[in-house]
């Protein structure tokens, strides 16, 4: 891995803990705490992203070393490499919930590849940290495949994401409670190394100004526009007009990883402040889930079953007060709070603008006009009333014969056939108003079509499907893992012979632990 070369940013110009170890405490005056991972005992290697390894200048030579596995186990450090945590608080579930920090993952350091990007490595399950606090800095298998899975997924749907490189299984265990009744059991272990431009995080921002520390807080405002937003940038001290743009972009960022989750039926689970990406990446795999049968009520996080939170209509909004505590945290370095202000107003428009256009892309239509707001409205109520498939009926649609529509090429989305024939009149009158519409678009019927099947994918992370291949990879068999990491490459492309990946939630998986909803425990 001689390519890998690291360029430590955030670990020169910021102030660290003076203290190191992964003893816990509370870390005052510090954006971090060097911490090497904690070596594990036998490191395999089950599944990488040649993508992301490709980005990184990594060859294949290097990934099939022994090498590769020790470091990105957190057993080796390549030269140039300076571990730490990162130290930040955030909102959870609504509350501030003080000091929380980076409990089990760890930064390798900043590589920059021959491209001049730089992009972080960070493992995820590599030991304690000083922020661990009660829990044990381990990561379990279920949940790195998951990570490791939709990470990529995401990606090639064009949603943005952080990344993934490897996924590395530990050979420890880990012991888990899963369900939260006091029946802990032992589980494989794994290592997911992650990667992303930076993993800063609006609870970064929210640590210092809690603690009325605003010159730490001023300081990784500057430092945070001058690495990652050199469009705004232009030297490492920020203006009040750029310190507002850099706001506004964060703000307009957001609501795009926002409206791409709408789009694509992705439900994150956690939204809480500390898993807010700066840089509007969806960061934090956890508890998500995929919407199967459209339910803008579906939560996919056993934690959130009572409040439903983070229930999957509510995301733009949730974003929404997210960013407004982002600005709270903000406002000490500003003068005026107008800016911040703007930001949010920015938020709100980009959202309605790209909810339109999500509207638009989905119904295969040149723009989405007013009318044409009420028109998915109404079809939403069918797919919720009905219990239709999100991702089966819109790619469907593109297929149905507007000259003469029928609901015959939409069938295979229903769950339940007796609301599809309760069912049957309102879809019936609604694909007319659909017909009536689309003929009176300028599209073509096939640009109708193509647009349609590159905003509605085929194929997504279905939650049983990952389940699947955990139960498989629980069992030592990978493969489960790589074809879904292959079929997901394409997830708007129809690819023969994967039909399996593209199909209804089976019934035996409506209700299972992992294919419905999930717990926190990973
Ligand atoms: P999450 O909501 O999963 O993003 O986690 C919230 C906080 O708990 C973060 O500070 C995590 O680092 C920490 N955390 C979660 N799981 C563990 C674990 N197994 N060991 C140490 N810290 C953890
Ligand atoms: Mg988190």
């Amino acid at each position: 891995m001689q390519a890998l070369h690291f360029d430590n940013f955030f670990v020169r110009e910021l102030p660290g803990d003076p203290h190191s170890g992964s003893q816990r405490r509370q870390v005052n005056g510090a954006l971090f705490s060097r911490v090497d991972p904690t070596p594990v005992s036998t490191p395999r290697l089950l599944a990488h992203s040649a993508e992301v390894a490709a980005l990184l200048g990594i060859s294949d030579a290097d990934i099939a070393s022994a090498q590769f596995a020790q470091v990105f186990a957190g057993n080796a450090l390549l030269p140039g490499m300076q571990p730490y945590a990162a130290n930040y608080g955030g909102h959870q579930f609504g509350h501030w919930a003080g000091q929380l920090g980076d409990g089990r993952a760890i930064t390798l350091g900043e590589s920059i590849n021959a491209a001049g990007q730089r992009w972080e490595l960070q493992l995820k399950g590599a030991g304690p940290t000083p922020y661990s606090r009660t829990a044990d800095g381990r990561a379990v298998l279920r949940s790195s495949v998951r990570e490791f899975l939709c990470s990529e997924a995401m990606f090639h749907l064009g949603v943005p994401t952080t990344r993934a490189l490897s996924l590395i299984g530990t050979g420890e265990q880990v012991m888990r409670d899963m369900f939260y009744d006091g029946h802990a059991k032992a589980e494989p272990g794994a290592i997911v190394c992650r990667v992303a431009p930076s993993f800063i995080r609006f609870g970064n921002f929210e640590l210092p100004t809690s603690r009325n520390d605003i010159a730490l807080l001023q300081q990784l405002i500057d430092f945070t526009i001058y690495r990652d937003f050199p469009e705004i940038s232009c030297g490492s001290k920020s203006t009040e007009q750029q310190r507002g743009d850099w706001f506004a972009q964060v703000c307009e960022r957001t609501a795009l990883m926002v409206a791409h989750w709408m789009r694509v039926g992705f439900v994150h689970g956690v939204m809480n402040t500390d898993n807010m990406s700066i840089l509007g990446l969806t960061i934090d795999y956890g508890p998500y889930g995929w919407i199967d049968d459209y339910d803008p009520d579906w939560t996919p996080n056993t934690t959130d079953a009572q409040g439903r939170r983070y229930r999957f209509g509510q995301q733009p909004q949730v974003a929404y007060w997210n960013l407004t505590k982002l600005a709270q945290a903000l406002f000490p370095a500003f003068d005026s709070p107008d800016p911040l202000q703007a930001g949010l107003q920015r938020y709100a428009d980009m959202y309605a603008r790209l909810d339109r256009d999500n509207i638009a892309r989905k119904l295969g239509l040149a723009e989405c006009r007013d009318d044409d707001m009420a028109l998915m409205s109404s079809l939403q109520a069918l797919l919720h009333s009905a219990e239709v498939d999100m991702t089966l009926f819109f790619r469907a649609l593109a297929d149905v014969n507007l000259q003469t529509p029928s609901l015959a090429p939409l069938r295979g989305a229903f769950y339940d056939e007796a609301k599809m024939q309760r069912a049957e009149v309102g879809f019936s009158d609604w694909l007319m108003r659909y017909s009536a519409r689309v003929n009176g678009d300028d599209l073509s019927s096939e640009q109708r079509q193509s647009r349609m099947t590159a905003a509605n994918p085929r194929y997504v992370l279905r939650n049983y499907l990952a389940q699947q291949a955990i139960n498989r990879a629980e069992q030592g068999d990978v493969g489960g893992i790589h074809e879904l990491l292959d079929v997901m490459r394409q997830p708007y492309i129809d690819q023969p012979g994967c039909e399996q990946h593209g199909q209804r939630r089976p019934d035996w998986a409506r209700d299972r632990a992992g294919c419905s909803m999930l717990s926190c425990s990973s």
